[in-house]
C-alpha cells in the first residue's frame, strides 16, 4: 500500500522548504520531494545573498507581508542559530522620478516606514563607495539589508526534519493525479497519496503548472563578484549598504557589501537584464563580454568596485507578465492543490511568510495575509 500523508510538498527550494517547515509545525504529516540535493545551486535560491527591504517600490501591497517576513526571519535565526539576515542598511538610488526612488518613497509614506531621503552630496558623504550624479537621490532605509538563501533553506529543512517531515532528495515528482478526495503523486521509485498537494516549482513552473494558464517566462541571470581596487574594507557592511541603483535608461543594478572576506569580494548584478531560458537549456557559462559590460556599468557608479573580477554564477528568475507572484489554491483543483510560483526575481525576502501563507492555504483554504495581488486569475485572463 502506498504511504499516506496529509500534505506533499513538491520542490524544497526557498518556498517549498519554508512550506514544509510551517506545515509540519502545525502538526501536518508532510512529505517533501526534491529533484536535487538539499540546498543546491541549480534553481533560484543560491549565490550567498539576497536583498531585503521594506519600502517596496514594486507595490505598497507587499509591505505587510515584509513586516511579517522580518519577524519570521528573526524567529528562524533564534530557532536554528544560523545567520539568515543581516540588516546593514540599504539605499534605493536614482533620479527622484525613477521607479526605484519614487516607488520606494510611496511605500515608505503609505506605511509610515522609517526612512531618510538623501541628496547626491549626502550619499557621497555617508557612503564614499557610491558616486552618484548631482541629480540623483536616494531613499535610505536602516532596516534594509540582506538575507542568506542557502542558510535560510538549510534552516527550514532542519526545522521541518525536527518536526518529523519526511524529506526525500534526488526524488523528483514525475506526475500526479487527483485520487479520492486528495492526490496521488508518482516518482520513479514510488507512489504516494495525500489529502493535499503543494507545488513550489521555481523555474520548473512551466512544466509543473501547465494547467494554471499563467504564461511564466524563465530568465537566465548572472551574479558577479569583484575585489575592489582599494581592498574590501570600504565595502564592509558598516561602511557600504545594499543598494538598487536605477540609471536614466531605467536599468537597475544592485549590490551587496563584502560579507564573505577578501576572497569573495562584493557581489553585484543587473536586476532585469536576462535572456529567456529553460532549466535544461540555460547557458551556465558566464562570458567575458558579460563581465566587461558589468565592469563598464560599475565604473560610473562605484568606480573602486571593479578592481579584480573574481567569479560569476548564473541563476534563474521565474517571471509572470506583471512581475507579481502567484500564490493561491489551484483554480482547476481548488480542494486539493496550492501553488506558490512566479516570484519574478524578488521572492527571497518573502520566503518565510510565503511558507506561512502556503500552510494556511493548504490546510484551511484561506489566509489572513493580504494576497489578492497574487491571484492567478489576473494573468489567465490576459492574452499569452
Ligand atoms: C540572481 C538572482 C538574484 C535574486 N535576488 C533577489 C533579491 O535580491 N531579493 C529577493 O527577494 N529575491 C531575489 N531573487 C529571487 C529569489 O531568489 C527567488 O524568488 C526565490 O529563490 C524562488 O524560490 P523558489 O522556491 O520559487 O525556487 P527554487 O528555490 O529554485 O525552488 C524550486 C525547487 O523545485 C525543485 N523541483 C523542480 N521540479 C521538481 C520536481 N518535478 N520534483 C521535485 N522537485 C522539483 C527544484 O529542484 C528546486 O529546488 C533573486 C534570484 C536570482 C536568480
Amino acid at each position: 500500500m502506498s504511504p499516506t500523508y496529509d500534505v506533499i510538498v513538491i520542490g524544497l527550494g526557498g518556498m517549498g522548504s519554508a512550506a514544509a517547515h510551517h506545515l509540519s509545525t502545525r502538526g501536518a504529516r508532510v512529505l517533501g520531494l526534491e529533484k536535487f540535493g538539499p540546498v543546491h545551486n541549480r534553481g533560484s535560491s543560491h549565490g550567498g545573498s539576497r536583498i531585503t527591504r521594506q519600502s517596496y517600490f514594486e507595490d505598497p501591497a507587499y509591505v505587510p507581508l515584509l513586516l511579517r517576513s522580518y519577524e519570521l526571519y528573526a524567529d528562524l535565526e533564534r530557532a536554528t542559530g544560523r545567520e539568515v539576515a543581516t540588516l546593514c542598511g540599504g539605499v534605493m538610488l536614482g533620479r527622484a522620478d525613477s521607479r526605484t526612488v519614487s516607488g520606494s518613497l510611496l511605500s515608505a509614506l503609505q506605511w509610515d516606514l522609517p526612512h531618510e531621503m538623501l541628496d547626491a552630496r549626502e550619499i557621497r558623504r555617508r557612503f564614499p563607495t557610491l558616486t552618484p550624479k548631482d541629480d540623483e537621490v536616494a531613499l535610505y532605509e536602516e532596516r534594509a539589508g540582506l538575507v542568506r538563501p542557502e542558510n535560510t533553506v538549510a534552516a527550514h529543512l532542519q526545522l521541518a526534519t525536527r518536526q518529523e517531515a519526511d524529506l526525500h532528495f534526488e526524488e523528483p515528482m514525475t506526475r500526479w493525479e487527483p485520487y479520492k478526495d486528495g492526490v496521488r503523486v508518482h516518482t520513479a521509485e514510488n507512489t504516494y497519496t495525500a489529502d493535499r498537494l503543494v507545488i513550489c516549482p521555481g523555474a520548473w513552473a512551466p512544466d509543473l503548472l501547465t494547467d494554471l494558464g499563467v504564461p511564466f517566462s524563465i530568465e537566465r541571470q548572472v551574479m558577479y563578484w569583484f575585489r575592489p581596487s582599494a581592498g574590501t574594507a570600504p565595502f564592509h557592511p558598516e561602511n557600504h549598504p545594499v543598494y538598487i541603483w536605477e540609471d536614466e535608461a531605467g536599468v537597475q543594478v544592485y549590490g551587496f557589501p563584502a560579507i564573505d572576506g577578501p576572497d569573495l569580494g562584493a557581489k553585484v548584478a543587473f536586476f532585469r537584464k536576462g535572456v529567456e531560458c529553460t532549466p535544461e537549456t540555460i547557458d551556465r557559462t558566464v562570458h567575458d563580454h558579460e563581465v566587461t559590460a558589468m565592469a563598464e556599468h560599475l565604473a560610473g557608479q562605484l568606480p573602486s568596485l571593479p578592481g579584480t573580477f573574481l567569479k560569476a554564477a548564473t541563476c534563474m528568475y521565474s517571471n509572470t507578465p506583471d512581475e507579481h507572484f502567484v500564490i493561491a489554491r489551484h483554480p482547476a483543483h481548488p480542494e486539493s492543490v496550492t501553488v506558490a510560483a512566479g516570484f519574478s526575481g524578488h521572492g527571497f525576502k518573502f520566503v518565510p511568510v510565503v511558507g506561512e501563507i502556503v500552510a494556511d492555504l493548504a490546510l484551511t483554504g484561506t489566509t489572513a495575509h493580504p494576497i489578492d495581488l497574487f491571484d492567478p486569475s489576473r494573468l489567465a485572463a490576459a492574452p499569452a
